[in-house]
């Protein structure tokens, strides 16, 4: 049974469209998984104390047979295919895919929390769930 996953997309390193892009065909490339639907792209400022440049962010809507940290793993998977390099925590990327709602799933284990906990503190995430919510059916 698919499951309908919100996983949200940013890039402030290099070529940010072409890493969204490039992130959104990967994604769709896993195994019994598709994106159904993309929020529009948003130029935000950075998150947290590091000083860097603004981000692209947008929210796509997945569709996915694999469990929760079978996707995670994915995901960190394609992180690294498109350059991300782990430094400091909330540091520049060329790409960071968060899962932020996965079905009505909640998970609490280690590396794994669902729904994403800054998702109350996040207004861009708002803004692109809500946009993205006339699909989610
Ligand atoms: P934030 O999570 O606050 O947006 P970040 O995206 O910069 O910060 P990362 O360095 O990309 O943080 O991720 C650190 C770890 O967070 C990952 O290795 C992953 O195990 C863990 N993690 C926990 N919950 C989630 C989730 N829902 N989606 C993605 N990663 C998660
Ligand atoms: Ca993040
Ligand atoms: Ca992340």
């Amino acid at each position: 049974m698919a499951e309908q996953v919100f996983v949200a997309l940013g890039s402030n390193l290099g070529d940010r469209a072409r890493h969204l892009a490039e992130a959104r065909r990967l994604i769709g490339a896993l195994p019994c998984t598709s994106v159904a639907a993309e929020s529009a792209v948003e130029d935000t400022a950075p998150v947290g104390p590091v000083s860097q440049g603004r981000y692209l962010n947008q929210m796509v809507l997945v569709r996915t047979g694999l469990a929760p940290r079978e996707l995670l793993d994915a995901l960190l998977g394609i992180e690294r295919a498109l350059g991300r390099e782990r430094g400091e925590r909330w540091g520049p990327r060329t790409i960071d895919l968060d899962i932020v709602r996965f079905g009505d799933r909640v998970v609490s284990e280690p590396g794994l929390t669902i729904p994403h906990p800054e998702l109350p503190n996040r207004d861009f995430w708002q803004r692109e769930l809500a946009e993205l919510a006339p699909h989610g059916c």
